[in-house]
Formats: C-alpha cells, structure tokens, sequence
C-alpha cells in the first residue's frame, strides 16, 4: 500500500512550550521514513515549528480566501505559506459549525489555498442524527461533490478527511465496517472525478478519536490511507503511538 498520511490538527491549542512536543515528534518521525507525518498547528506557531521541525510537513488549520488587504484578524493563504506551510485543512467540521461556512466559502478557500501553491486537506463527515437516518453516505458525497476542486494533478494536491461528527472528541469512533464503507464510496466519486491516472494517489484519511490503541486497526482498514488527529496529536508520546501503529 501507498505511504501512509498521518496529520496532527492541534485546533486551538499549542503554546511555545509544547514547540518541544513538536520537535519530539519530528524526531519520532524520521525513525518511521514510512509514514508520512504532518502537523497543523494554530497559526501562532507555524512559523515556529516549520523552522524547529522540518522534517514533518507544517500546515494550517484555516485560511481566508482572499489576497491580503482590508480582512482584520484574517490570514491569506499566501501569507500561510509564507510562514512556511505546506497544505492547509479545508472545511473542518468545527469551520462549518462555529463559523457557518458552506460549500462556496469553502471552495473560495480551496482556490487561494492551490493559488498558494498549498496542497490541501478536504474535510467532510455527517452528523449522528444524519447517520441515524441513514443518509450518512449521500451527505458526504454531496458535501464532497459541491467543493471537490477541478484540477489536473489532484493526486499531489488533495487528501480527503472523512470525520463523523459524532466520533470528533467524543472516544467514540466509527466501526471498521463502517469507516470502509464510507471510504469505498468516498473512493468511487474520486475516481470519476479525478480518473485512473489521479485518484489513487489522492488519499483518504479517518479522524474521530483516533489514538494510539485503535489506530492499527484502522489505518488497515480499506481504503483508509491515514488519519486526521485531533486530541491525541497534542503530546509526542501519544502522537508517535499513532505513527508507529501505522
Ligand atoms: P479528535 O482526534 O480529537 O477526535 O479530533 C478529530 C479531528 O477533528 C481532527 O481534525
């Protein structure tokens, strides 16, 4: 199988203190050359932490989708990349949710994000209420459908993140059966819409408490080519744990 994709979302957490956990997971890192590991910190560190650990890829969390000018407390993916990222996550649950962005919004920031030259993390996942219903998988193609960006070289450019809501911070995370169904039909509409040459390379990452214990298991689950990780990202010691179950 293809090198796994193991990111760290630090939401808003992270302080120069923990810049130390990040150097401890760079170091990490480089003893498992056959996982790919990344780092979103927030915006305060990312500087610092592409400067103090460059092996691992540095992204951002967010980014605005204009040029600089008149946007107080905004940030321009230019200005992203700048400070030494490398890709930014798009359309995170917690964006959609506390910052009421949709689709256009979103495909705005995926626009400046590629203008930037950043390669992208896609985010889509449903509800409980939504899985309860049982349009879990319609929800997520069509949340994918409207943002998948028309680009030739998807493969080197985007990584989908499929969350459930409801396994985000919660300790519940979604079965192996059913993060493989997902997958499998995240993976169909990739390869319509990226073709034969593109889709494989285009990974599709599980988030939703994944930790150290259950992240074995599904990273070898079916069409799962890494993970998107919040809580247990925060300390080198858990986050390593992630890595080498890989
Ligand atoms: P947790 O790993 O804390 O559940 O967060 C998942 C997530 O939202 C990563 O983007």
């Amino acid at each position: 199988a293809e090198r796994p994709y193991i990111v760290g979302n630090w939401k808003m957490n992270g302080s120069r203190t923990t810049l130390s956990e990040a150097r401890a997971i760079d170091r990490g890192a480089q003893r498992t050359m056959k996982v790919e590991v990344a780092l979103a910190p927030p915006y305060t560190l990312i500087h610092a932490v592409s400067r103090e650990a460059g092996q691992i890829g540095v992204g951002a969390q967010d980014c605005h989708p204009g040029e600089e000018g008149a946007h107080t407390g905004d940030i321009a993916a230019s200005m992203i990349a700048d400070s030494g990222a490398k890709f930014v996550i798009l359309g995170h649950s917690e964006r959609r949710q506390d910052h009421a962005e949709q689709a256009e919004l979103i495909n705005a920031k995926i626009a400046s994000a590629l203008e930037a030259g950043l390669r992208i993390i896609l985010c889509c996942g449903e509800t409980l209420e939504t899985r309860d219903a049982g349009q879990a998988e319609q929800f997520v193609l069509d949340q994918l459908r409207a943002s998948l960006p028309k680009i030739d070289d998807a493969g080197e450019r985007l990584s989908v993140a499929y969350e459930p809501i409801w396994a985000i911070g919660t300790g519940r995370t979604a079965t192996t059966k059913d993060i493989a169904a997902m997958h499998k039909a995240i993976r169909g509409l990739i390869d319509e819409t990226y073709g034969p040459d593109q889709s494989p390379d285009v990974r599709i990452l599980y988030g939703g408490s994944v930790k150290p214990e259950n992240a074995g298991e599904i990273l070898a689950t079916e069409e799962v080519g890494g993970a998107l990780v919040g809580g247990a990202s925060l300390t080198a010691e858990s986050f390593l744990g992630i890595v080498v179950a890989a």
